[in-house]
């Protein structure tokens, strides 16, 4: 099958036009036919070879929906037909510890869509059953792309860290990850204190349920909430006062990092020690609990604020989101 994608041939290469052939399918392998792709600042830190791992020519794209058109015979929880989704990961081993677990999302071996392979930005996409993840019915298609990726990446930290519903937390940057986690801590029942660089965001910032917005590079801003927050999220991949934030939290309280910040953290040792905090991370999050976040999405009504172009228009799209305008994240219609 031939596949019609987007490419970058070089480091902060713009993209363009790529045909490539995908091959015979494997018996575990589904072929997507991509409806729409989210773009999230991996695919930009991908895309400028800020990790030191991207292969060129790069097709980015990780935040996929769209609908089944073929599948290999041993495929047995997706028909062609059926809609779908796929994120960062497109394959597992399904044999290691963390597989059979269910946490696939820490298999040591687990393929990302778009390291050494070809990714969304495309019309067609294969992956493994695995990770082709079944949609709701009646999901929103148009806003449902960032939630594979960036939603499941905030959704899993609030489940994992036993988040209850009567604490305050926090949530440092709000862009594609940190808005959609101030959704989902809203919905949960939190109190959420949103932390942002940007003013002009915070009207929409509490239209959508942060009761304050502090900006999150002001030492005094910061010390105003000092020992109140149970658990916050860092989303931004610059580097912060750390040690702000661990001022921030409240005793026993968790900071958990899912921003790729390339710089080593410094988190003084007495900062932890006094009040029994923690500092975390994660990658995405496992199917399974892919498809309780889904579930919840629908049932609640809670989507990402997106803003759509045209795939013909990927590097206006990408210029969009690199220069800081997104509200909230891209999403491209392939
Ligand atoms: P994004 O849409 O660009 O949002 C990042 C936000 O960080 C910005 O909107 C901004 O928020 C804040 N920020 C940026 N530069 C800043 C600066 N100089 N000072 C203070 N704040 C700054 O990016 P995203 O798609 O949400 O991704 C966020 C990070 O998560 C990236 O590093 C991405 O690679 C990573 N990521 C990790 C995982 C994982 O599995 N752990 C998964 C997906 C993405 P304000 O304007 O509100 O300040
Ligand atoms: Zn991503």
């Amino acid at each position: 099958m031939k596949v019609k994608a987007y490419a970058a041939q070089e480091a902060k290469g713009k993209l363009a036009p790529f045909e490539f052939e995908l091959g015979s399918i494997g018996s575990e392998e589904v072929d997507i036919k991509v409806h729409y792709c989210g773009i999230c600042h991996s695919d930009l830190s991908m895309l400028n070879n800020d990790w030191g791992m991207t292969a060129y020519p790069l097709v980015p794209g990780h935040e996929i929906v769209g609908e089944v058109v073929n599948a290999g015979d041993h495929v047995k929880n997706v028909k062609v037909g059926d809609k779908v989704g796929l994120g960062w990961f497109s394959s597992s081993c399904m044999h290691c510890p963390q597989c059979l677990d269910g946490h696939h999302h820490l298999c040591g071996t687990a393929e990302q869509t778009i390291v050494g392979r070809h990714g969304g930005f495309a019309d067609y996409v294969r992956g493994h059953w695995s990770w082709a993840l079944p949609l709701p019915d009646k999901i929103d298609m148009q806003k449902a792309g960032p939630l594979l990726c960036g939603g499941i990446t905030v959704f899993n930290p609030i489940v994992l860290s036993g988040v209850s519903p009567t604490d305050s937390v926090g949530v440092i940057g709000i862009g594609g990850l940190g808005h959609m986690a101030i959704k989902f801590l809203k919905y949960w029942g939190c109190e959420v204190i949103a932390f942002s660089s940007n003013p002009d965001k915070k009207e929409q910032i509490l239209e959508m349920g942060a009761t304050k917005v502090i900006n999150s590079r002001s030492e005094e801003e910061l010390a105003s909430i000092a020992g109140q927050l149970k658990f916050i999220l860092n989303t931004t991949n610059v580097t912060l006062d750390w040690n702000a934030y661990l001022m921030a939290l409240a005793p026993q309280g968790k900071l958990h990092n899912v921003g790729a910040v390339l710089e080593p953290m410094a988190i003084p040792a007495f900062s932890l020690i006094m009040g029994e905090k923690s500092v975390g991370g994660s990658p995405l999050g496992s199917p399974a609990l892919t498809k309780t976040m889904l579930d919840f999405c629908v049932r609640h009504d809670i989507y990402p604020t997106v803003e759509e172009f045209p795939i013909s228009k990927v590097n206006e799209a990408i210029e969009h989101l690199e220069s800081g305008k997104a509200r909230f994240r891209v999403v491209l219609k392939v």
